[in-house]
């Protein structure tokens, strides 16, 4: 396509990076990895849920997991109001996947061998854009940014359905919990202000649910920001995922939205970039804004409770509504 020996080189060498050198390279562009294979310890906790068609983008390029576990129904409970997306009612056989991250690094990491890697600096004499992941290559201009604490663990939980994933907003602080390929064991995201440590985080979980019986593999509160940058294009540098982005992580969107940028780049390809950037733009706007609210909403010491329990259990009652969110958050 281009003048030098790639069309284009992606900046990193995660899972995201690789699955995009895959995803790029079908499209019929000539690909490279610019990085040192730098390897992460993932905390066994790390789970992520993926919406059914990008489990397919993944399969597509040849990364095929073993241990993927499915849910097909969404417990949502605000302050024990409970919201329930049954997949058989809104027209789904399954919602997402949820996917252990070391077993998505290890079979792409094996899918991707053969693409070429490159080190050094001159990236700009070997290809003809960069693709940056992140944002430390990717100048851009100030956006807004929300601050939250996360951490993460395994639960142990004997009583509690396998395909249920659950999102317990409780007393301003945020729970996530996916069910893992182990039996009876679920990975936690806490969101919260106030920090907890092993047994105290086991009491919080308790007086939720009395079924949680211990929790392991603890990691503590990080900060994480979340912000969406206006640029996604310039010059010969191109932007994509958290060089863009990045997202509450209770929302389950971070991986999602990184697969869907490089599917739009793949459908508009190098020669469209600034409709690239604008589909990108727009979609993820959209998509952060919901995601922000919701989160301003509940954590904001200013919320009335009995506004929001009243809403949500008129829409638990209302298919119609129920099949709209979903049909929104699937398409990432
Ligand atoms: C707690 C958490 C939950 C997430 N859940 C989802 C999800 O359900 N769906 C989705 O599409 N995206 C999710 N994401 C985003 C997704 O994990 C990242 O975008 C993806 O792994 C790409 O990683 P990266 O290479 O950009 O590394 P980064 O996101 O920069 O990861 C760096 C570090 O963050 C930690 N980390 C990242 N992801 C997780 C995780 N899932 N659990 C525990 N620790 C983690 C690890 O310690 C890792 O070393 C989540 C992110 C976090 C932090």
């Amino acid at each position: 396509m281009g003048t030098l020996k790639f069309d284009v080189i992606i900046d990193g060498t995660s899972a995201l990076a690789k699955i995009g050198a895959l995803y790029l390279k079908e499209k019929g562009l000539k690909v490279a990895l610019l990085g040192d294979n730098r390897k992460i310890k993932w905390p066994a906790s790390a789970h992520v849920a993926l919406n059914l068609s990008h489990l397919q983008m993944l399969s597509d390029v040849g990364i095929n997991l073993s241990h993927t576990r499915f849910f097909d129904t969404i417990d949502v409970r605000m302050n024990h109001v409970p919201l329930i997306f049954s997949s058989s009612d809104i027209f789904y056989q399954n919602f997402g996947a949820i996917v252990e991250l070391e077993g998505l690094n290890k079979a792409s990491t094996k899918a991707a061998a053969k693409i070429p890697q490159i080190t050094g600096k001159d990236w700009d004499q070997q290809g003809d854009y960069l693709l940056c992941l992140k944002p430390h290559r990717f100048e851009n201009s100030p956006a807004a940014q929300l601050k939250h604490h996360v951490a993460t663990a395994l639960i142990m939980a004997t009583g509690w359905e396998s395909t249920t994933a659950r999102q317990y907003f409780d007393n301003n602080e945020i729970f996530g919990i996916l069910p893992t390929e182990k039996k009876n064991t679920f990975a936690l995201i806490h969101c919260s202000a106030k920090k907890y440590d092993t047994s105290s985080l086991l009491k919080r979980l308790q007086k939720i649910s009395a079924e949680v019986d211990s929790i392991d593999a603890f990691q503590d509160y990080q900060p994480i920001h979340s912000f969406h940058y206006d640029n996604y294009h310039h010059g010969r540098l191109i932007g994509c995922h958290n060089a863009c982005h990045m997202v509450h992580p209770m929302a389950g969107f971070g991986l999602n939205m990184g697969l869907s940028d490089i599917r739009s780049l793949g459908y508009h390809s190098l020669n469209n970039l600034p409709d690239y950037a604008s589909d990108r733009f727009t979609k993820n706007s959209q998509t952060i804004a919901i995601l922000q609210s919701l989160y301003q909403l509940y954590c904001d010491p200013g919320f009335r409770a009995s506004i929001v329990d009243f809403s949500v259990s008129q829409i638990n009652q209302t298919r119609l509504l129920k099949s709209f969110f979903m049909t929104q958050a699937q398409s990432v």
